[in-house]
């Protein structure tokens, strides 16, 4: 909802200010719709309706996976594609994860929102209506920005969704920003104070590999994203979560595990995640678990803190860009 709009047609209608809080509390806990909002005059939700829609989103495909995620895809008013997940544990745990841009400019080689066309940077309002989408399933408790598009180079709407968030059910502690190493927008994170968590999508720390699968890295090399999350390590005391997708015969080789732990210092203000890869039609293939299992046991040894990511909707295309691929197809 975009509550801008939201405030000035209440103006428009002559209501009281405190009404955009009404509408916003119901929103938040998940009311469906203006209907709804039975501490508001029947005339008033209708008037709202007519003016403001009560989603920035029109939600165009849904799918649920055996294990229980569910993906959306949405388009904007300007029918820009948006994807989203939820993933619900076994613990009770309820984690989404939301796009903040519409496409990507990054052009990373294993994502297929990277060989998508870049749309825009999403609004504030589209970010947080991708939680409360979810939040009217069920109550939702985590949040990864780790969805369509490099969120550094859209980091006030990020933050301003992220101030947001709290209401929908999800605190700072528990969302999570991610980049790639998009300098400029990590140096900006790094002088906010909200404690959010931070992660590194590192995939390759060999310079060469890195720069072929992530363009980023020629922009801006490893060594000063890594000192980047240092300062933040520094800052926060909280550790750096290093995203490490699995790609068969490209990144998973134990001298490559090595490089890791060796630019992993110091070890303590990192923890690795090994993400096994959810083909996606760009012609790399995941590696297998085994592999996967002994480049976690050298990151081990070499007394990096590192574990196996679950894997989640593989039969639901889940990992990003997929869905809007499939729809293009
Ligand atoms: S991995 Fe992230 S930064 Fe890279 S192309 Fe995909 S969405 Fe963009």
């Amino acid at each position: 909802m975009d509550l801008t709009l939201l405030k000035t047609a209440l103006a428009d209608l002559g209501q009281p200010a405190y009404r955009a809080g009404q509408v916003w509390e119901w929103t938040a806990r998940g009311a469906t719709g203006y209907d709804a909002m039975t501490n508001l005059p029947a005339e008033l939700r209708s008037a709202l309706a007519e003016r403001v829609p009560f989603s920035t989103l029109e939600l165009v495909d849904q799918a649920e996976s055996r294990d229980g995620t569910v993906k959306a895809l949405f388009l904007t008013d300007d029918a820009r594609p948006v994807e989203a997940v939820m993933m619900r544990y076994r613990d009770g745990r309820r984690s989404i994860c939301v796009s903040s841009q519409s496409g990507c400019p990054l052009t990373c080689a294993f994502c297929a929102t990277g060989t998508m066309a870049f749309g825009r940077n999403l609004t504030a309002w589209e970010i947080v209506d991708q939680a409360l989408h979810f939040r009217r399933i069920e109550p939702i408790d985590h949040c990864v920005f780790m969805g369509m598009g490099e969120p550094m180079m859209n980091l006030d709407n990020v933050l301003a969704a992220c101030d947001l968030l709290p209401e929908v059910g999800v605190t700072h502690r528990r969302t999570t920003v991610s980049t790639v190493g998009w300098l400029p927008g990590l140096k900006q994170f790094n002088a906010q104070d909200r404690p959010l968590r931070l992660a590194l999508s590192l995939h390759s720390a060999d310079p060469e590999l890195r720069s072929e699968i992530m363009p980023v890295n020629d922009r801006y090399p490893l060594e000063d994203v890594l000192n980047a999350c240092r300062e933040q390590w520094h800052k926060t005391n909280r550790k750096v979560f290093v995203e490490y997708v699995m790609l068969g015969g490209v990144n998973d080789h134990t001298t490559h595990a090595r490089k890791l732990a060796a630019a992993l210092t110091p070890h303590e203000a990192f923890k690795v995640n090994l993400i096994p890869y959810n083909p996606t039609g760009t012609g790399f293939e995941g590696s297998g678990r085994t592999t996967i299992g002994a480049f976690r046991d050298r990151l081990q040894e070499a007394g990096v803190v590192a574990t196996v990511r679950l894997t989640r909707g593989r039969d639901i295309a889940a990992a990003c860009g997929q869905l809007v691929a499939e729809h293009a197809a």
